[in-house]
């Protein structure tokens, strides 16, 4: 990779913009629930303020859709910043404006100061609407940084955009860095058998990263709710499970192309079903070619699917995993999903967790030191894997050039 990492910025007494990907979980009483996401980012803060700089920190929370709502407001993500670096945390109240260029401009080194919610502004997700808004941001510093791997895959003003205003300063933060390093490397010469495990709702949101699997790895394990759209397309009946039926002859596509170029592809052989989508629901086993009946739908792979996939995983040398293996936010269906990780816990493998659903099934075993690479982007990791590239990466300035 050739473009500008933060160990190449001319840090000391610079003022460094730095996008993060602060869209925490917060509970209704304004708790955050997990902060992994502000704990991933303090190399990169630490390194700036290690070398003289100042931080202004700026980020997205939830989806306030163009509009101040205070219940979107990243305060509390700047209080915990400021309990985990044990220092104090300045809350701006705008990310852009008079009030905020006055506070940035009058920031000590050695100071942190956090914007608020990006997407106050509609302009955020619609750079196209407002090209002033990226220019207002990139007024506040000297330099910028991205951190935010996980939305390196928006083309959004914080991200593209705003890169551009900052030629031959807009550089790669820590946390990005290591992303695309090792993603980079393990995808562009895979360690075979290399194996990829995609779960996870929709077969729609998967197709284009199962295609580009398909030229890489040894097999594929396909499974979750994605699963039924596949089988419905191989004419097994599903019931009421979960299906997208417009994206059937994509997926007939796909198990032709498969077998064309002769890569093994397993479906869980068993499923549980259930009466209804509830934790409470009367579930059964049964196999998985004789079909779901009607009222019931698939939520899980069954007994004899968790044992198959875990003894073929065995020889691995690399895996790939990417959404959950059934309805595992309810515990009656978690074990396939849990058998998974466990599965992979335990192997000599290298072993790469795709974010999203997975991520959280692996932190609630308390599991997640045993993986050698938990990508802090869902969507953006797929999106990496496809494309070997994200337009928020695109964007930073290249090594030994100008712009
Ligand atoms: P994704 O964001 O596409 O990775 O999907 C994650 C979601 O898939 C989780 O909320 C799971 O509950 C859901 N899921 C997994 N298996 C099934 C299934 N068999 N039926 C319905 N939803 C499922």
């Amino acid at each position: 990779m050739s473009i500008l990492r933060l160990q190449d910025l001319p840090i000391e007494g610079k003022k460094i913009l730095i996008r993060v990907d602060f869209n925490v979980p917060i509970d209704r009483e304004g708790n955050i629930t997990d902060d992994t996401r502000i704990r991933s980012t303090l190399p990169t803060i630490q390194y700036i303020l290690d070398h003289g700089g100042s931080v202004i920190l700026m980020s997205h929370l939830g989806r306030p859709k163009g509009k101040k709502e205070p219940r979107f407001s990243l305060a509390p993500c700047a209080k915990r910043l400021a309990e985990l670096l044990g220092k104090p945390v300045e809350m701006a109240p705008d990310c852009v404006g008079e009030k905020v260029e006055e506070m940035a401009r009058d920031l000590p080194a050695g100071s942190i100061l956090m914007l608020e919610n990006l997407r106050f502004y509609p302009a955020e997700e619609k750079p196209e609407q407002d090209p002033q808004f990226a220019i207002d941001l990139a007024k506040l510093a000297d330099l910028y940084v991205n951190d935010a791997f996980g939305t390196a895959h928006r083309a959004h003003s914080s991200t593209a955009t705003i890169a551009k205003l900052f030629p031959g300063k807009a550089a790669a933060g820590l946390l990005l860095e290591k992303e695309i390093d090792f993603l980079g490397e393990a995808f562009d010469q895979p360690k075979h058998p290399f194996y990829a495990v995609i779960g996870g709702a929709k077969v729609s949101t998967k197709l284009a990263v199962l295609h580009s699997l398909l030229e890489k790895v040894d097999a594929l394990f396909i499974g979750g709710g994605m699963a039924y759209t596949f089988f419905k397309a191989q004419g097994i009946p599903i019931g009421d499970s979960l299906c997208e039926d417009k994206e059937i002859p994509k997926a007939q596509e796909f198990l032709e192309l498969a077998k064309e170029k002769n890569i093994p592809l397993f479906f869980p052989k068993d499923l549980v079903i259930a009466d209804k989508f509830s934790e409470n629901a009367e579930t059964k086993v049964i196999e998985a070619a004789d079909g779901v009946p009607i009222g019931y739908q698939g939520m899980d792979s069954g007994p004899v699917t968790r044992t198959e996939w875990a003894n073929t995983l065995q020889n691995a040398q690399m895996i790939f995993w990417n959404g959950p293996l059934g309805v595992f936010e309810f515990p009656p269906f978690a074990k396939g999903t849990e058998a998974m990780a466990k599965t992979l816990a335990a192997l000599p493998a290298t072993t790469i967790i795709g974010g999203g659903d997975s991520v959280a099934a692996i932190n609630k075993l308390g599991i997640a030191e045993k993986f050698n690479h938990i990508s802090t982007g869902g969507g953006a990791c797929l999106e990496y894997i496809e494309q070997g590239n994200l337009p928020g990466i695109e964007a930073l300035s290249k090594k030994d050039s100008p712009s």
